[in-house]
C-alpha cells in the first residue's frame, strides 16, 4: 500500500510506519528506567513539601483503629467515604501531606488541570450535589472538591497529616498490622488500605552534572511560587527578569509552558519527545442543565466515556470530547469491518495494555496473527495514521517557525503516550522570548555551573524546572515510601520480585488484611478516580461481609491467585507486539517489554472488570478469599 485517504487527510503509511520506527529506534536506551535519579539523598529536598510551614512538630500517639488508610488523595478519601457508608467507622486516613488531595495537593504548578472532563473526573457528585464550574477542572476547584468530600465525609475527624508512614508489618499473634510513623507513631490497624498513588514519587533525568548547577531547580510537583510568584492560574511576576528552562514536554510540562512563556524573561523548553497536542475547547458548566439531570447520571456518563475508550458499541457518546472523539476515530471506522458475534475490546495501555479481543460465547481469545488477517489491525492503524496527521497538521497550522512546528509533530501511535489537549501550548513556541531546544530524542546532555548543555550547544539560565514526571515501574515500597512486611517476615518488594502477585489487583497472598488500591492486575480507566472507586466499593463490600460474618481474617487463595495472575498475563501478552513498536516511555516501561509481563491491567478493560467484580460480589460467596 503506498497511499492512504481518511476524511481530508492523504498519507503514506508504508512511511509513516517507517518514521514510527526510526523516531522509536533513536530513543531506546539501555539503561531504561536507570536512567532516571532516585530522589533520595543528596536529592531529597525536591520531595519536600513547599505548601506547610516548616518545622511542624507534635507528640507521638499510640492508637488502634480498625482501618488504616494510608494516603488522603481521591483513593483513600473514596475508601473511608464508602466505609462510612457501609456502617464501617472506626477509620483512620494517614497523609504526607498537610491536607486531602493526593495528586492534586502535590500538583500545583500554574496551569495544573485535569482534561478529562470535570462531570467524570470527580467522583462522588451525585453524592455531594457539586456543581464544578468548567468542564475541564482545574488544581484549585480540585483541592476545594477535596475539601467538600472532607466535610461531608468527617475526614478531618480521622486524618493524620504531614505524616508518613515508615513501616507496616503484620502480626499474626495480634492479627493486626503495626504501622509506625516519621513521628514515631504507633498505629495498630486490623485492616490496612495502601492507596499510595501510582504517580507520587518524583523523578529526575540522569543529566551528566545534574549536581553542578548553581542556579534554582525543584520538580514540577513541588512548584516553588516563593521563587516564581503568581499561582496556580499564573502570573508568575517573579520570572520577569529569569531565564527559565523546563526539562520535559509530557502532560505537565504541556500545561506549564504557556505560563512560564507568559511571565519569562526567556524560556528554554528542552524536548526528547513531542506530546500529541489536540484541541480541548473548555467551556462553563451549565447548574440548570446539571440539575435536570436523572438520577444515576453520574454512573452512566462515566461508564459510558470509558466504554468508548475501550471500543465497546454504545448507543451514544455522551461526554463528545477529544478524547471520545479519538477513540470513536479508530475504532468507529472499524464498525463494519467487526464480524458479527465477536467484540473488540479495549486496547492501548489502559488504553494501549488492553488490547484483548474476545469471542462473545466461547470466550476465546484471538490471536494477533489472526486479526491481522482479518485486517481489523490495518484498520486501526490506518484511524491512527490519520489521526495523528490531524494532530501533526494543527502543530504546523499554529506554530509560526517552520522548524519549530516542524519538531512540536508527534511521530508515533496516539496511544503510545498521553494524549494532551490544550489552546495555549502551540502558541506559546510563537513568543518571541520562548524557544524549542529539540534534543532529537536525545534529551539534555549535560549540566554546567550556569545552565544546560544539548546539541552542542550551551544554555545559561537562572531556574531549571524538572518536568520530568514520576517513577512508574520501580520497586511497590521505594515508590510508596514505606515497607510492608507479611506473613513469616515476607516484604512486598520480595514478594513481587519477579512481578506483581494479586488477586483482583486488591489482595495479595501472605499479606493478610491488606487492600492495596492501584491500576496494576486491575481494571484501568482513563479516569483515574473511576478506578478508585471501584477499589473502594469492592473493599467496603467485603469488610461489610466480614463484619456481617464474625470474620477478622482475609487472604487470598493460592489458587485464585495463580489463576488471577494467568488472565492477566495471557491477555498481556497480545498487546506485546503494539508495545514494542511504541516510543519509549512510562506506559512500556522505557521500552523495555517483557514478554510475561504481569505488572499490567486487567486486559479485558474497565468495564468489563467493574461488570466482573460487580458479578463476584452478587455471587455473595467471597470466592477466591480465605475468610477466618
Ligand atoms: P511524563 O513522564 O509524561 O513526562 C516526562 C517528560 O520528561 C517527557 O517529555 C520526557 O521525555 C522528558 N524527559 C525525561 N528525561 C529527559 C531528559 N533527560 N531530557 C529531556 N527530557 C526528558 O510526566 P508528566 O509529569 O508530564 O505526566 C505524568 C502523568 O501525569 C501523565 O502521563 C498523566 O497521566 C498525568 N497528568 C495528567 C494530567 C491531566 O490533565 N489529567 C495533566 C498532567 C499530568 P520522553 O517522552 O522522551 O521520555
Amino acid at each position: 500500500m503506498t497511499a492512504a485517504m481518511s476524511e481530508t487527510v492523504a498519507f503514506d503509511p508504508d512511511a509513516l510506519r517507517a518514521k514510527y520506527r526510526e523516531e522509536r529506534d533513536k530513543r531506546i536506551r539501555a539503561d531504561g528506567n536507570d536512567q532516571y535519579v532516585d530522589v533520595s539523598g543528596d536529592f531529597s529536598h525536591y520531595t519536600d513539601d513547599p505548601y506547610v510551614e516548616p518545622g511542624f512538630t507534635r507528640d507521638a500517639i499510640e492508637r488502634q483503629v480498625e482501618v488504616l488508610i494510608i494516603g488522603g488523595g481521591f483513593g483513600g478519601m473514596l475508601a473511608a467515604a464508602r466505609l462510612r457508608e457501609s456502617g464501617i467507622d472506626d477509620l483512620m486516613i494517614v497523609e504526607k501531606g498537610g491536607g486531602f488531595g493526593g495528586t492534586w495537593y502535590w500538583n500545583r504548578y500554574p496551569g495544573a488541570s485535569c482534561d478529562i472532563e470535570s462531570l467524570v473526573y470527580f467522583p462522588l457528585l451525585e453524592e455531594t450535589g457539586f456543581v464544578p464550574k468548567q468542564r475541564y477542572t482545574n488544581a484549585t476547584e480540585t483541592l476545594e472538591y477535596c475539601q467538600v468530600i472532607a466535610e461531608q465525609y468527617k475526614l478531618h475527624d480521622i486524618a493524620l497529616m504531614q505524616t508518613q508512614i515508615l513501616s507496616t508489618d503484620w502480626s499474626e499473634e495480634e492479627g493486626a498490622w503495626i504501622a509506625r510513623t516519621n513521628r514515631g507513631d504507633t498505629i495498630k490497624a486490623r485492616f490496612v488500605i495502601h492507596s499510595n498513588g501510582p504517580l507520587n514519587r518524583p523523578k529526575l533525568p540522569g543529566i551528566r552534572g545534574i549536581d553542578r548547577f548553581a542556579g534554582h531547580t525543584f520538580h514540577t510537583s513541588r512548584w516553588d511560587y516563593d521563587y516564581t510568584g503568581g499561582d496556580a492560574f499564573g502570573g508568575l511576576d517573579k520570572l520577569a527578569d529569569k531565564r527559565v528552562a523546563v526539562i520535559g514536554t509530557g502532560a505537565t510540562a504541556v500545561q506549564c509552558v504557556p505560563h512560564l512563556a507568559a511571565s519569562a524573561k526567556q524560556l528554554y523548553v528542552f524536548q526528547r519527545t513531542p506530546s500529541s497536542i489536540d484541541v480541548r475547547n473548555n467551556t462553563e458548566i451549565d447548574p440548570a442543565w446539571l440539575a435536570q439531570q436523572p438520577a444515576g447520571w453520574h454512573h452512566q456518563r462515566r461508564t459510558n466515556f470509558e466504554a468508548i475508550l475501550s471500543g465497546m458499541p454504545v448507543k451514544e457518546d455522551l461526554v463528545r470530547d477529544g478524547w471520545t472523539e479519538a477513540f470513536r476515530d479508530i475504532f468507529g471506522g472499524l464498525r463494519h469491518f467487526r464480524p458479527s458475534g465477536w467484540r473488540l475490546f479495549t486496547w492501548t495501555l489502559g488504553w494501549a495494555l488492553s488490547n484483548a479481543r474476545k469471542e462473545r460465547g466461547l470466550k476465546q481469545y484471538l490471536t494477533d496473527k489472526a486479526m491481522v488477517a482479518m485486517g481489523l489491525q490495518e484498520k486501526m492503524e490506518m484511524a491512527d495514521f490519520a489521526k495523528m496527521e490531524k494532530v501533526r497538521a494543527r502543530a504546523e497550522s499554529v506554530v509560526q517557525d517552520t522548524e519549530t512546528a516542524e519538531s512540536l509533530k508527534p511521530y508515533y501511535r496516539q496511544f503510545c503516550k498521553r494524549p494532551c489537549f490544550h489552546d495555549e501550548y502551540l502558541q506559546a513556541f510563537n513568543r518571541p522570548n520562548v524557544r524549542l531546544i529539540d534534543t532529537d530524542g536525545q534529551g539534555v546532555e549535560a549540566f554546567t555551573e550556569t545552565g544546560l548543555v544539548a546539541n552542542g550547544e550551551a544554555f545559561d539560565v537562572d531556574c531549571v524546572v524538572f518536568a520530568t514526571g514520576f517513577e512508574v515501574g520501580t520497586d511497590y515500597s521505594r515508590r510508596a515510601g514505606y515497607s510492608i512486611t507479611g506473613i513469616d517476615g515476607l516484604t512486598i518488594s520480595e514478594k513481587w520480585a519477579d512481578g506483581m502477585a494479586t488477586f483482583h489487583g486488591l489482595h495479595t497472598r501472605g499479606f493478610p488484611n491488606a487492600f492495596f488500591f492501584g491500576p496494576q492486575q486491575s481494571g484501568f480507566t482513563a479516569t483515574y478516580t473511576f478506578a478508585l472507586d471501584e477499589n473502594a466499593m469492592q473493599t467496603a463490600y467485603i469488610l461489610g461481609e466480614m463484619k456481617k460474618r464474625g470474620a477478622t481474617r482475609v487472604d487470598a487463595s493460592e489458587k485464585a491467585e495463580k489463576a488471577w495472575i494467568n488472565t492477566i498475563k495471557r491477555v498481556a501478552r497480545q498487546t506485546e507486539e503494539f508495545q514494542k513498536s511504541c516510543t519509549p516511555g512510562y506506559y512500556n516501561n522505557e521500552g523495555h517489554v517483557e514478554f510475561e509481563s504481569q505488572n499490567t491491567f486487567y486486559g479485558g478493560g474497565p468495564i468489563e472488570f467493574f461488570n466482573l467484580m460487580a458479578k463476584w460480589r452478587h455471587a455473595g460467596d467471597l470466592r477466591g478469599l480465605e475468610i477466618r
